[in-house]
């Protein structure tokens, strides 16, 4: 089989409500996919948050075999932005022509229903914020999640106020994790991470920015906490000390930026042999949730245990209709679990008509 034909786009969704987290507004949602076609008639689709050059194309593409995802990796390790979409959809490739989904191929799954955490209550523009965010993470909770996750990093006074706020609204009895958006230094990360303790927190996320692996070692020695990060990391070198020098409790990486497929196993293998927890990151269309549910379903329990740390998907809650309409059944979270989709490779169907709405 050769690939014969390789297409982008560059898909933007605008939100009816914005919503920010400590960086900035959102205003818009995008995704870069990429659609891959072979003599074989087989198409494929993946997302990754560039677009493949005109030369990559030429050069590494057209005319090879899509099941030579080692060799392509390498080949195209200039630009691993693009290199994640190609990847998941050469693997969507794969499991259309042996007829088996993407999981499968990966080693089998150790779960095909992972429970997923709600990832929302951003900082909106609302007359009582702690109010609305209070609403929503208790809806949250009522829709079955056993988790949820908020963003800070907005100042300790806004920190402190609504982790208390959401706490007290969701109970004991749901895991709640926090995300800063690397939007502190290390001193202030440990302020307010020293404020927020008390209210139980699963982990602390991104509370630096992702290079700086000593003021991560730095903040996880300091705080009695799980310390989080990695989403926007690409390749396995850009993880190698974050993961070998222990700034991280849990690595994030995020199939659609790190690499695909091909190279998120490697940084999984990283991580395993160093005792870093993967839970990947999730933020994209239908197609990089797809994706990720994929790899996250091969991903052992470490350590094994009768009742291990869950495997925690990142189910995003904001409105997107990338994500909630580009496959043509959509992926849903049902009782707090999301299903792996069984259909061959990556087991969606993408609707060319969304497709072509947001293009
Ligand atoms: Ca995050």
């Amino acid at each position: 089989m050769k690939i014969t034909d390789v297409k982008t786009y560059n898909l933007r969704y605008p939100l009816l409500e914005p919503f920010a987290n400590s960086r900035g507004w959102t205003k818009t949602r995008t995704a870069s996919v990429v659609e891959i076609s072979t003599d074989a008639g087989i198409t494929g689709w993946g997302e990754g948050i560039s677009t493949p050059s005109a030369s990559a194309i030429q050069t590494h593409l057209i005319g090879q075999s899509p099941f030579e995802t080692e060799r392509i990796s390498e080949a195209m390790r200039g630009n691993i932005g693009a290199l994640s979409g190609v990847d998941i959809a050469l693997w969507d490739i794969i499991g259309k022509a042996l007829d088996m989904p993407i999981y499968q191929l990966l080693g089998g799954a150790f779960r095909l229903k992972i429970p997923a955490y709600a990832s929302g209550l951003f900082k909106k523009d609302k007359p009582d914020i702690t109010q609305a965010l209070m609403d929503e993470a208790k809806r949250y909770v009522d829709a079955g999640f056993p988790a949820v996750k908020m963003k800070i990093g907005f100042g300790k006074a806004y920190d402190v106020k609504n982790v208390a706020a959401v706490r007290h609204a969701i109970g004991d009895g749901t895991l709640f994790a926090v995300d800063a958006n690397c939007g502190y230094d290390v001193g202030t990360a440990i302020d307010v991470g020293q404020k927020i303790l008390g209210y139980d927190l699963f982990w602390y996320e991104e509370p630096i920015t992702s290079d700086d692996v000593a003021g991560y070692r730095e903040i996880r020695n300091a705080l009695n906490v799980r310390i989080a990060g990695g989403e926007m990391l690409q390749g396995r070198w850009a993880f190698r000390d974050l993961i070998q020098k222990r700034g991280l409790d849990i690595v994030q990486p995020d199939i659609s930026i790190a690499g695909g497929f091909t190279e998120c196993r490697k940084i999984a293998a990283m991580a395993s042999a160093n005792y870093v927890r993967v839970l990947p990151h999730m933020w994209g269309s239908s197609i990089r949730l797809a994706a990720t549910l994929h790899w996250q379903a091969t991903l052992p329990d470490a350590p094994q245990a009768l009742n291990p740390i869950p495997s925690l998907l990142e189910f995003d809650m904001t409105e997107n209709r990338l994500r909630t309409a580009l496959a043509q059944e959509p992926i849903n979270a049902v009782d707090g679990y999301v299903d792996v989709p069984q259909a061959p490779g990556l087991g969606i169907e993408v609707n060319r008509e969304v497709l072509q709405q947001y293009a």
